[in-house]
């Protein structure tokens, strides 16, 4: 087999010192810790990390800040997030291209996830002038009860590698409007982009004459997160990233009863019903499960699919798979980019090994790709088709790794689907209204995103994102799920001349 053909890192660094300079992004160059590109696997820069005692400033700087950012009317911190996203749509490619070079999406990818971060500025400016309570009937004469919403605090956010920017501007823009600041703690791995995203919020807030202590940065490890984790002063905690890691947080912040919201692993499924639409399944199932090289939180982990149909669906699914071009990321040609580094292709290895021990049978893919720069990790998405949900099937693999199972009723198919500890994302594949119906309804899917026709992955700005179980309850992006980061108020007056207590109560 011949090696892969991966651009020089050298190049690659050009092309990111490039994309930071147009963006104004000056890099604390320093030797704490490296700035990587999983294209090669090399490091691109030494990078000097904030120091405990810059985070605490930079909470407390923070802190400040929103003092003075409640009190400013919602719809004007919206015309702060709105130049935010004219700043974004102005340096797109740039950004993207820094998501490629840090992350390994390919550019499809990559831009996909920068037009996220558009879309939700966008909503968030519409919500800063929607950010509603509602009148509730009161139990007693000449009295109105009202809730209202009121800026929380300061927001820690801590970020996992494969969506860099989207997650935090999920939460970042909405926040702002909120009147909320943030302080962010983004992953290890995906610094420059960072860096590049706070540069931007900066500029836009210079440029609007917000406080520009509304949003902080800080470069470090997970003992940078542990210090929002800890802080009194940052009132809500929103982490992404593993469920080890919600784990160790969730407890944590409830300790010093602070909120938290938590957004951790998948191990998506979808069901392939005798009457569903190949032609419409096979690309959506591909894209879910190897798209991102299956590096993304909803993912499609399992495909459940019905006996009579198994042996119809899965040449064309390993032919497809068969065609997959693997490689450098910026290429046109890419469809999967690598591994974010070579920790999890040997995870990836282990489960294949593992499921092999349990009656697995590899169909396709699993190999390494071979190329010249041994700190890259290529791998060729693998199909496994197995009889049962043993342990490492219900375990969430961060690799791309498709584990097909089959069945014969609806119901073991949905009890198959929820039968794993995560609950983030799910889908059914059909044309029978009454078992897509099944699938949304209370006996079906346990997931917070539900989907019929439609991958588990790919998820739009507008609903409220997020899963059950060990994906830990948390709601990001649309729908309600700005309540998550404002405090809600009951406001009762009593514009009557008499005392009237609730429950009929008589008191003196
Ligand atoms: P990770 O858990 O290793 O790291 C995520 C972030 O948490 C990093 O910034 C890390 O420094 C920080 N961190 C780790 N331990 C911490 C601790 N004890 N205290 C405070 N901070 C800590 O995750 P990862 O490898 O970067 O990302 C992949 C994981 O993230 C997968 O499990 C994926 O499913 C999940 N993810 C979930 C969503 C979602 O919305 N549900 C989105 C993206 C990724």
């Amino acid at each position: 087999m011949t090696s892969l053909a991966l651009p020089a890192t050298d190049d690659l660094l050009s092309r990111a010192r490039a994309s930071l300079t147009r963006i104004g992004v000056v890099v604390p160059e320093g030797d704490d810790l490296q700035a990587r590109t999983p294209i090669t696997g090399e490091d691109l820069f030494g990078l000097k990390g904030t120091t405990d005692a810059d985070a605490e400033a930079a909470v407390a700087a923070a802190h400040e800040a929103f003092l003075a950012w409640r009190s400013t009317p919602a719809p004007r911190r919206g015309e702060l997030v709105r130049r935010f996203g004219e700043l974004v749509r102005e340096h797109r490619s740039d950004l993207a291209d820094l998501i490629t070079l840090e992350a390994g999406k390919i550019r499809a990818e990559a831009l996909g996830e920068v037009q996220e971060m558009i879309d939700i500025a966008d909503y968030a400016v519409g919500l800063s002038r929607q950010l509603y309570g509602r009148v509730i009937a009161s139990e007693r004469a000449g009295h109105r009860m009202a809730e209202t919403w009121h800026p929380l605090g300061v927001v820690g956010i801590i970020s996992a590698f494969n969506f860099p920017a989207a997650v935090w501007s999920w939460n970042t823009t909405v926040a702002l409007v909120c009147g909320d600041t943030v302080v962010w703690k983004p992953s290890e791995l995906t610094t420059l982009i960072a860096l590049a995203c706070d540069r931007l919020l900066t500029q836009a807030a210079e440029e609007v004459g917000a406080p520009v202590n509304i949003h902080r940065v800080l470069i470090g490890g997970r003992e940078l997160g542990e210090k929002l984790v800890d802080d009194p002063r940052v009132a809500l905690v929103s982490a992404t990233g593993s469920t080890r890691m919600g784990r160790a947080v969730g407890p944590r912040v409830a300790a010093r009863f602070g909120r938290v919201l938590l957004e951790l692993g998948g191990n998506n499924a979808a069901i392939v019903t005798p009457s569903a639409d190949l032609d419409l399944t096979l690309p959506a199932v591909v894209f879910a499960a190897a798209g991102t090289a299956g590096q993304r939180c909803t993912a499609l982990r399992r495909l459940i699919v019905h006996r009579d149909i198994v042996d119809e669906l899965l040449p064309r699914l390993t032919a497809a798979y068969e065609r997959l071009p693997i490689g450098d990321p910026f290429a046109d040609t890419t469809l999967v980019g690598p591994l974010i580094s070579t920790a999890p292709l040997d995870a990836m290895r282990d489960a294949l090994a593992r499921v092999t021990e349990d009656g697995g049978k590899v169909l396709v893919g699993g190999g390494r790709v071979e190329t010249d720069a041994a700190g890259a990790a290529y791998v060729q998405p693998a199909v496994v088709r197995i009889d049962a949900q043993s342990p490492v099937v219900r375990e969430e693999t961060f690799a791309p790794i498709l584990y097909v199972l089959t069945y014969d009723t609806l119901e073991e198919a949905i009890a198959l689907q929820n039968d794993v500890p995560q609950g983030l994302s799910s889908s059914i594949f059909t044309r029978d209204q009454r078992e897509a119906e099944v699938f949304m309804s209370a006996v079906g899917s346990d997931c917070g995103m539900v989907n019929v026709n439609v991958g588990t992955s790919g998820a739009e700005i507008g609903g409220a994102f997020g899963g059950e179980k060990e994906t830990g309850g948390g709601r990001a992006c649309g729908s309600d799920a700005w309540h998550a980061y404002m405090r809600r108020t009951t406001n009762v007056v009593n514009y009557s001349a008499e005392v009237a207590l609730a429950q009929n109560i008589s008191f003196l």
